[in-house]
């Protein structure tokens, strides 16, 4: 049986899960939390309903249906997507990798970035958003991470093994992640970043500083526009690009709903996550 993957358990996954079980494919959805629509106490918008509907009681019932056609649904944050050698998309979370026919990336708006003095100067000066994209550059230097969570270490495992030492920064979040091999963690406010020559500054609130040859940023979870940046799908600003059938253009990957950009609301979501299902299950009997 073909499996697929369904990044995100907001109204994109949902709907997109429901064509996918009835078409007898094997659905696993993964999500790392709330929905943005959980947040939206009332729904008057919406096809269907007389009275207004909570955005909690929209996707309880979504989930609910999805389950009843087979649907598994999964708690879990995926922080890196690979093809491997059969085609196949490996995808892992912190503490595991398993192999999928076919991805769909149904994350939501992407993540604020963080608000730090001189971030947004230094993109592509020395700051970048993807460690497999851009680690390359800073071979055999010293390089630092910003963020606290899975995906920060995630991205910090995978530099350290071309860089000497890797500093993850917490700019003073809380965090679980604790100091392992030449990874260190540092949990100052970050005041500012700086170039100094062929240096990063990172320069903390207290006035100490540390010298990087490169910054990575891997604040919050694993957006979508890292997600499909690890494949070399194509992204605009916060979105990643498609088709009008949600085909990223990387065999096997998709993306629907606001992480796709336009108009951010339910009805979108649920429209691209049927069009994506539709043409996940052309690809799927043709290959
Ligand atoms: C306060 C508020 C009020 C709103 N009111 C309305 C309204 O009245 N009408 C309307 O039409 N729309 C409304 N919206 C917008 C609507 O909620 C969104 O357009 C819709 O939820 C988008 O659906 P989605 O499936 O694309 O993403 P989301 O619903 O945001 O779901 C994204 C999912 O992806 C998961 N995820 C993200 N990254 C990862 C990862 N790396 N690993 C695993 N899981 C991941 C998240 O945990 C989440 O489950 C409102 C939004 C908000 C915040």
């Amino acid at each position: 049986m073909k499996r697929v993957l369904i990044i995100g358990s907001g109204p994109a996954g949902i709907s997109a899960s429901l064509y996918l079980a009835r078409a007898d494919i094997d659905v696993t959805v993964i999500s790392a939390g709330e929905s943005a629509l959980e947040k939206a106490g009332k729904i008057e918008n919406y096809f269907g309903f007389s009275e207004a509907v909570s955005g909690k009681e929209l996707i309880e019932n979504g989930k609910s249906g999805a389950k009843r056609l087979g649907v598994k649904f999964r708690e879990g944050e995926i922080v890196d997507l690979n093809i491997d050698a059969n085609n196949k998309i490996e995808a892992y979370t912190s503490s595991n990798k398993e192999e999928f026919d076919c991805v769909l990336l149904a994350t939501g708006s992407q993540r604020k970035k963080p608000d730090i003095k001189g971030l947004k100067e230094l993109e592509g000066k020395g700051v970048s958003y993807c460690a497999v994209c851009d680690a390359f550059f800073h071979n055999g230097k010293p390089v630092a991470v910003i963020g606290s969570g899975s995906y920060a270490m995630h991205e910090a495992v995978y530099l350290a093994q071309t860089s000497p030492k890797v500093t993850i920064l917490t700019n003073h979040e809380n965090t679980e992640l604790s100091a392992c091999d030449n990874i260190d963690i540092c949990d100052k406010k970050i005041a500012e970043l700086t170039n100094v020559g062929n240096l990063r500054h990172v320069i903390f609130d207290d006035g100490s500083h540390i010298e990087v040859s490169g910054i990575f940023v891997a604040a919050g979870i694993a957006g979508s526009t890292d997600l499909a940046n690890k494949l070399g799908a194509f992204i605009e600003g916060n979105t990643v690009k498609t088709d009008k059938n949600m085909f990223t253009g990387i065999p096997g990957l998709y993306a629907a709903g606001d992480c796709t950009g336009g108009l951010l609301q339910v009805s979108k979501a649920v429209y691209e996550g049927a069009a994506a299902a539709m043409e996940i299950i052309k690809y799927l009997r043709k290959n």
